[in-house]
């Protein structure tokens, strides 16, 4: 067990979750011994070293377990690793796969330099210190001639919780950008301006009824480790319904399948509150200590007595109009499906859990407000941070810094958070090749990671013409082990490690706990440990592929060399002054002087806290445990006691959000509901319009990262249409047939597939496949793309694969035995950007036109005509509500990532 293992909570009789644990325990990982199942029937032994790291296909931060062979140094396979907190031995398909990865025939293993124009595929290598020059070099120039703002770095994933962060803070730029708003944005909006944390933690353990918006079994943030919590509960007796339009895996292990339409859940929800208050089963005790219901009746019935009763009443009719028949109409839900989720709440009481993260919040516009009725639910159960209940995500995660850390910059990028979205969650990334367009601005370097907007945004022809552009971007840098389609348009590719190759910290909220999670690379640490001597990655991951946090230090000192600058001080080894700090000095520091009750642990082993960390991947930081807001603290409530509350203004739950109403959304400040943009009301489905639901996952593929890895690629490597029987009917679709999807800005064509689990009137199409490359033998994994044309005309661009994916040699024989014949389709191309005005999350579903293919029409087809696209730009636009108010850029509360200044926040 990792330092002060928290003891499971789980029901009377319930098996330890160990069992399940097949990774070898700690004492063996030195020598572990596996019978070679090639030279069978002889039994000749094989001798792994085990060494302990993280996953790194997705956010979950799952423990592996990489088995090096004693003999060869080459890593063998990837487990799970059992004493890993949060994932506790287990792992998803995408955990193992791992090795496919690193084994990949088709991985970048020298620093690449374009030659021809931008997208020619021209390359040629180039040496890490002329890379590191010349970008070094640009970024000490932006920085001394104050153009700060003219350095991004943009990322997709960042699996780790500080590094960069705190590095961009020492450069002193305002230069991160995310993916959030084309993920979460929607959801973190809901939740902040309720508890003043962005995501929920549910705790699964003790829940009587968990309602799950999202798909965790399958897909969800956090996947693994939420997926086993999930089935531990059921199998304790926990109640299951799931919110979904689609049958998800995750709706195949429910008690209960709510098929609600896409954009309506509010609605739904707020249905449910009212039948809680109607039947009166409600905590009022918590309602009343922890809401701000004073400010609500301030601001609505001032003048009124200002009770609690008062309050009550006003609730009751304010939330009158959603009745069960309300819900069942706008809804398309089974009559019955209010009363029902009503009972099940009731029954819970303070032990119903939740789980809403992408999915149903990041669909349409006023998304945010699915997340702010579903906390009101809590709110009215009693069952915020309760044992059983719902977590602030704040208490669950621990993210460690080391001691000495660089000021707020005081910068405000307006590349980032334009004035039009000043309560946007975060970063408006996903409009980045609009705002530099519409404010004529250039970024002079421009680094993208774990991030390929122009196959995962929406409207990702406009990324390719601003990629193009030499007046928009100066120079393009792509961290990315391996090739994808942004990349094809950059100037350098660098190639980063994959998972097992490169340090991180991380943590996650995968449970009502809190533990921290060491990535370390494996060669590297299985050197180290084989000899004792502690090399860089680049001298022991594959080829010239080095780790991030070993290139982001070595690239600040290219930046301030002398010191001058005072940035390169905070990556100065402290044992050898004017010298950049090793990997070993930099996570040392951090775990001996940031986390609790490491180095005590770290001593009784009689070894220091990296070594505690290298050698068991993972650590249970104390966890503070539940109920914190009842803790003392700052916050006085009405009686004169003084709690910790909550991090909102009020120190309350807001109920009703001043910040909302005085931020020009004041009909929406408390819980309610917005008709989306795919409202069946708005559809003429005799034309031919549908609802297009784009937004899962598939279980076995993440994103952009998975296209290189055989084992996921056979499992998953299509998109088709999900469309119910009497849509197909009616629109002329065959099971197996082609149909030509049409948006506001182009269509796609794409394979059909006739089922009943999905609502009628929904399609539903998953954005994980639909790779594409420019270049026969270089720009995407060959298991995973289709080689296409881009015929381009005035704006317009028609995308064509002109061969399939098929066999190639390799020096993996598999890839000869590539059976699989489509890579699905590039759906989100055909997207326009769809800001909702208050959180910014890109709202991704689509009012569409389903018809079957035209003739000429070829699987894979996608036209997008970006002049249209822009124009829908510019109607999203006029829906804003831009800042200043009380001169102000956003509020001052509220969160961003790399926290400026106070004085950066005013106008
Ligand atoms: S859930 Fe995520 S982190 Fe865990 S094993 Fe699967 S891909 Fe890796």
């Amino acid at each position: 067990m990792t330092g002060q293992e928290q003891p499971p909570r789980r029901e009377p009789g319930r098996e330890s979750p160990w069992e399940l644990a097949v990774g070898p325990s700690p004492e063996h990982w030195d020598d572990w011994v596996e019978l070679d199942p090639q030279a069978w029937p002889e039994r000749k032994e094989r001798h792994f070293r085990c060494v302990p790291t993280i996953c790194f296909n997705c956010e979950s931060g799952c423990g592996l377990l990489a088995f090096v062979d004693k003999e060869t140094g080459d890593v063998e396979k990837f487990e799970g690793n059992p004493v890993h907190p949060g994932s506790r031995g287990r792992t998803c398909a995408k955990g193992p796969a791992t090795i496919n990865q690193v084994r990949d025939p088709e991985r970048i293993l020298k620093p690449l330099k374009r030659k021809g124009a931008r997208g020619s595929g021209e390359w040629e290598e180039v040496s890490w210190t002329e890379a590191l020059d010349d970008i070094g070099g640009r970024i000490r120039a932006a920085i001394q001639e104050d153009r700060h703002e003219d350095v991004m770095y943009h990322v997709g994933r960042p699996g780790e919780d500080h590094f960069v962060m705190r590095m961009l803070q020492a450069w002193g730029i305002d230069g991160h950008n995310s993916h959030t708003n084309v993920c979460s944005a929607g959801a973190r909006f809901g939740f902040t301006t309720w508890f003043g944390a962005d995501r929920p933690s549910p705790d699964y353990s003790e829940a009587k009824f968990a309602l799950l918006l999202s798909a965790p079994l399958e897909t969800g943030h956090y996947f693994n480790p939420h997926a086993q919590r999930i089935i531990e509960a059921k199998e304790g007796g926990t109640k299951i319904a799931v919110v979904d339009t689609r049958l998800s895996n995750t709706t195949a292990h429910a008690d209960r399948w709510i098929s609600s339409w896409p954009g309506s859940e509010a609605a739904l929800l707020l249905a449910v509150a009212r039948e809680l208050l109607k039947r009166d089963t409600i905590d009022h005790a918590f309602v009343e200590r922890w809401t701000n219901w004073r400010a609500f009746l301030e601001a609505r019935d001032a003048g009124g007595p200002g009770t609690f009763a008062r309050f009550l009443e006003l609730l009751r009719a304010e939330y009158e109009r959603f009745t069960p028949e309300y819900a069942v109409e706008e809804c398309k839900i089974e009559p019955g499906t209010i009363e029902y989720l009503a009972d099940e709440i009731a029954a819970a009481g303070s032990q119903f859990t939740s789980h809403l993260w992408r999915n149903a919040a990041s669909g349409h516009n006023g998304g945010w407000q699915v997340a702010r009725a579903l906390l009101f639910l809590h709110v009215l159960s009693g069952s915020v941070g309760t044992p059983g209940g719902l977590n602030p995500n704040s208490w669950d995660k621990f993210a460690p810094k080391p001691p000495l850390s660089p000021p707020a910059h005081s910068r405000w990028n307006e590349k980032l958070f334009p004035k039009e979205y000043p309560l946007a969650h975060y970063e408006m990334s996903f409009l980045l090749p609009h705002l530099l367009e519409h404010q004529d601005s250039k970024l002079d370097v421009y680094f993208t990671r774990v991030y390929n907007p122009v196959w995962t945004n929406p409207d990702g022809c406009t990324w390719i013409e601003m990629l193009e552009d030499p007046d928009r971007i100066g120079l393009h840098v792509a961290l990315t082990p391996t090739w994808n389609e942004t990349a094809q348009w950059a100037d350098y590719v660098l190639p980063m490690g994959l998972g097992p190759e490169r340090h991180d910290i991380m943590s996650q909220e995968t449970h009502a706990g809190t533990w921290i999670g060491f990535r370390q690379p494996v060669g590297r640490e299985f050197h180290r440990q084989e000899t004792g001597e502690a090399l860089d990655t680049l001298g022991t991951n594959p080829g010239e592929v080095w780790e991030e946090a070993e290139f982001w230090i070595a690239l600040t000192w290219r930046i301030d060399p002398d010191g001058s600058l005072g940035i390169s001080k905070y990556f100065e080894s402290k044992e050898r002054p004017g010298e950049p700090q090793t990997m070993d000095e930099y996570f040392g520091d951090v775990f001996e002087n940031s986390v609790p009750g490491l180095p005590e642990a770290a001593e009784k082993e009689g070894v220091t806290p990296l070594e505690y960390m290298r050698r068991y991947g993972a650590f249970a930081v104390p966890y503070a445990g539940q109920e914190r807001y009842e803790k003392e603290g700052e916050v006085e409530l009405a009686g004169g006691e003084r709690k910790a509350g909550f991090s909102t203004p009020s120190g309350l739950l807001e109920f009703y959000s001043p910040t909302i109403s005085e931020w020009g959304f004041d009909e929406h400040a408390i819980p309610n509901y917005l008709k989306s943009q795919v409202n069946w009301r708005g559809l003429d489905l005799e034309k031919g319009e549908r609802a297009l639901l784009p937004t899962f996952r598939l279980p076995t593929l993440i994103h952009t990262r998975s296209a290189n890895s055989k084992w996921l690629q056979e499992i998953s490597h299509t998109n088709p249409l999900w469309v119910h029987p009497e849509d197909a009917e009616a629109l002329g679709l065959e099971n197996g047939g082609l149909a030509r999807v049409t948006t506001e800005i182009g269509y796609f064509v794409v394979r059909v597939w006739v089922t009943e689990g999905i609502h009628p009137g929904v399609v539903a199409c998953s954005h994980h496949v639909g790779r594409w490359r420019l270049h026969r033998d270089i720009g995407g994994a060959q298991l995973a793309t289709s080689l296409v044309d881009i015929e381009r005309e005035d704006g317009t661009f028609l995308f064509r694969q002109k061969e399939p994916v098929s066999p190639f040699s390799s020096s993996d024989p598999d890839t000869s035995r590539v059976h699989w014949k489509e890579t699905g389709v590039n759906q989100n191309l055909t997207f326009p950007v769809q800001p909702d005005p208050a959180s910014g999350m890109h709202c991704w579903h689509q009012k569409v036109t389903v018809s079957p293919a035209q003739s000429g029409d070829q699987y894979g087809d996608v036209f997008v005509d970006t002049k249209r696209s822009r124009e829908v730009f510019q109607e999203w636009m006029t829906k804003t509500k831009p800042a200043p108010v009380g001169g102000l850029r956003r509020p001052l509360w509220m969160n961003r990532p790399l926290k400026p200044t106070e004085d950066a926040y005013r106008l």
